[in-house]
């Protein structure tokens, strides 16, 4: 190849192409040690030391999201949220940080919970609004902004560009949880952010059969060395299989994601014409309040993910998605399959989700198909 930079299908393709050394072998080996060999001088001129800091099989999955996402350096943990309250863990008591009021629900509890008790002070606020968000930081006290874009599970979108101009006029570190849109559709990093965020449970591994989550830095600088200190002394870490199967989920990221965008924005264009349907929620749609950021911060679709408000309310959405055949009742996202949630009922009282709303995960089956089901489940 010539020096033109190779483009990240190709990169995700060959999962950077890599080719062993000693065997020959195309795919990377699975390293389940734990430890590793001590020079007789008591040195360690390999490298590595013991499996809860580091493991040969974190490297491909890892180095592959650092290019995916143009950044510094990634980690992969156990969970999403792992991943998640690392960044606040790496925090101080004291520490004033900005959430979103619309945002994944475990992490918006834990933040409320043992975050709170733990010192930081947590404020949520409407990241859609860019005048509500100067206000609410507090220079010198606020040290972390945290997005998600499109967001759970009405997927309301956050400008990345000008919280980042915000976060960085306040001396604050901006946070982007991107699990939805992925790097096929947004890079937060390029945007300003210094890191970005991912539940590898989701799109990135994209089979339903892995629990991970990741961080990527713009900049490898001291904050990233304490985040990478709570992983390593917490023993936050992936295992080995996981981040194997892992690194094989994201060679497919790309052609999975842009055919789960097409049938998304499909099936929202349909399902907001249809009688038994009070509003569809997609950035992708016009009437979307997101939809002119969305147009300039996602690059060729709106993503997976959309919501349905079924006209009659709660009752009418519940009975909804037990009259589903194709799609399956259950909680998660980003997978193959295609899945339906009545989302206020897994989040509980305290949700801010509306009763009526059906959250939807569009997978790879054909969008007729999942069409035809829907439609017959409406109504
Ligand atoms: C699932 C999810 C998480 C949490 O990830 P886990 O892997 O389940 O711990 C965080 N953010 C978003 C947007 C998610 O969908």
């Amino acid at each position: 190849m010539t020096e033109r930079r190779l483009s990240p299908e190709t990169l995700a393709a060959q999962a950077l192409g890599h080719v062993d050394g000693a065997t020959g072998a195309l795919i990377p080996s699975i390293h389940p040690s734990t430890t590793y060999e001590r020079d007789a001088d008591t040195g360690y001129s390999r490298g590595r030391v013991y499996a809860r800091a580091d493991n040969p099989t974190f490297d491909t999955p890892a180095d592959l999201l650092t290019r995916l996402e143009g950044g510094a350096e990634s980690l992969l943990f156990s969970s999403g949220m792992a991943a998640a309250t690392a960044v606040f863990l790496a925090l101080a008591p004291g520490d004033h940080v900005l959430a979103p009021r619309v945002m994944y629900w475990a992490l918006r509890g834990w933040l409320l919970d043992f975050a709170t008790r733990w010192g930081i002070e947590v404020e949520l606020v409407d990241t859609s609004d860019l005048d509500a968000l100067a206000a609410a930081v507090r220079p010198g006290r606020t040290r972390l902004i945290w997005l998600e874009t499109p967001a759970n599970p009405t997927w309301e979108v956050a400008d990345i560009a000008a919280v980042a101009d915000i976060a960085r006029a306040a001396g604050a570190r901006l946070a982007v949880d991107s699990t939805v849109a992925t790097p096929v559709l947004t890079r937060p990093l390029e945007l300003g952010a210094d890191l970005v965020m991912h539940s590898a449970t989701k799109y990135l591994n994209g089979h339903t059969d892995v629990v991970a989550g990741t961080l990527t830095c713009a900049q490898r600088d001291d904050s990233w060395a304490r985040i990478a200190a709570v992983q390593r002394q917490n023993g936050a870490i992936l295992g080995p299989f996981e981040a194997w199967l892992l690194q094989r989920g994201m060679r497919t990221l790309y052609p999975r994601l842009r055919w789960q965008c097409a049938s998304a924005a499909a099936l929202a264009e349909r399902l907001a014409a249809h009688p038994r349907v009070a509003e569809v929620l997609y950035p992708g749609l016009a009437s979307h309040p997101g939809h002119a950021i969305a147009r300039r911060q996602m690059q060729g679709g709106f993503g997976g993910m959309l919501s349905v408000r079924v006209a009659g309310g709660r009752e009418a959405a519940i009975a909804t998605a037990a009259r589903v055949r194709l799609w399956t009742r259950a909680t998660s996202l980003g997978g193959v399959e295609s899945l339906i949630e009545h989302r206020a009922s897994i989040e509980g009282p305290t949700s801010p989700v509306p009763d009526d709303l059906l959250r939807l995960s569009v997978g790879l089956e054909s969008a007729e198909d999942l069409w035809d089901d829907l439609a017959t489940a409406l109504g």
